[in-house]
């Protein structure tokens, strides 16, 4: 029977770290906080940003919430990242994405300190994980790594598939995967035979955004599956890019949606607090 993987136990487990680091913390004389910044009003976003808001309050973050109207500009934003950036009782700044059209994503990403850049998209942060250096590590992929771990399964040596390059989740997840000292492919729309190459995977790493897509004939038996996308099916219920029913019976483990990758994305993001609570406070 495959395992599944629980990223809900999993990620309370690293919130409640965090939760005893911020304690720690805080008796020191240090308080983390972290500015959350949404432009316009996007319900899904939203949702998100309330997330993030709770999960601060459980673990003892301060949150500073910045709820801008829509038709902010490009220049405006700018100038509260960068008055947060300069502000030392701020340890980090999160920008909920996407932002609306008018204003360049990355341009606000790399507005961003480095130090403060708690979602790890700054291209300082990037490069630093692509070559092994402290940094922050993109909240999802890093959470992934780990389930696995946590999961007691093993990253080195295996054959690794990733199905997406997404800068925020397929391209981090597969340089993280080879950090761990996997032997890692990369598949993306263009790929040529996905079902053989994913075939190959002992551990499949699935973030396509397509409901339901990848069945048990990419599946090679007893592999493990990470399924990272979230859809919502018109009965309502949560689906992710993998199809459960009939890659269960013959993969070894697997993460359910909801309930498995979608949890440790927040959890992560907490760790990377802490993480620039320390680094600023030069402990
Ligand atoms: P994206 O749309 O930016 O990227 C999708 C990738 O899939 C692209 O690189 C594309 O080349 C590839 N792709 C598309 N069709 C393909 C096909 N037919 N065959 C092979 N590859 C194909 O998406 P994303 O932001 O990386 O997100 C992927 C999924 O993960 C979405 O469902 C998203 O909602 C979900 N997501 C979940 C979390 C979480 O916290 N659980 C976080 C981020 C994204």
């Amino acid at each position: 029977m495959a395992q599944i993987i629980d990223g809900k136990a999993i990620s309370q487990a690293i919130k409640d770290e965090v939760k005893a680091a911020v304690e720690k913390l805080n008796k020191d004389g240090i308080e983390i906080a972290l500015a959350v910044i949404q432009v316009g009003d996007d319900p899904a976003s939203a949702v998100y940003v309330n997330n993030k808001k709770k999960a601060c309050a459980y673990v003892g973050i301060r949150s500073l919430a910045y709820e801008l109207p829509e038709k902010t500009s490009e220049e405006e934003l700018l100038a509260l990242v960068q008055k947060l950036n300069e502000d030392p009782s701020c340890n980090g700044i999160l920008v909920q994405l996407p932002l609306p059209s008018h204003i360049r994503e990355d341009v606000i990403i790399n507005a961003i300190a480095p130090s403060k850049d708690v979602d790890g998209f700054h291209p300082a942060n990037v490069g630093s994980m692509l070559i092994g250096q402290p940094g922050f590590l993109s909240c999802t992929p890093a959470g992934i790594i780990q389930l696995l771990k946590r999961s007691n399964i093993s990253i080195a040596g295996k054959e690794c598939v990733v199905i997406g390059r997404s800068n925020i989740v397929g391209k981090p997840m597969a340089a993280l995967l080879l950090r761990e000292n996997g032997t890692v492919t990369v598949c993306h729309s263009k790929t040529q035979n996905l079902k053989e190459v994913c075939k190959r995977a002992d551990i499949l790493v699935v973030a396509i955004g397509k409901p339901k897509m990848i069945t048990a004939d990419y599946v090679k038996e007893g592999a493990v599956v990470i399924d990272v996308g979230i859809h919502r099916m018109d009965n309502k219920k949560l689906c992710g890019d993998v199809d459960y029913d009939s890659v269960f019976p013959i993969c070894s483990a697997i993460t359910p949606v909801p309930g498995g990758v979608g949890p440790m994305t927040i959890a992560m993001l907490m760790y990377n607090c802490v993480l620039s609570g320390k680094e600023n406070s030069a402990i």
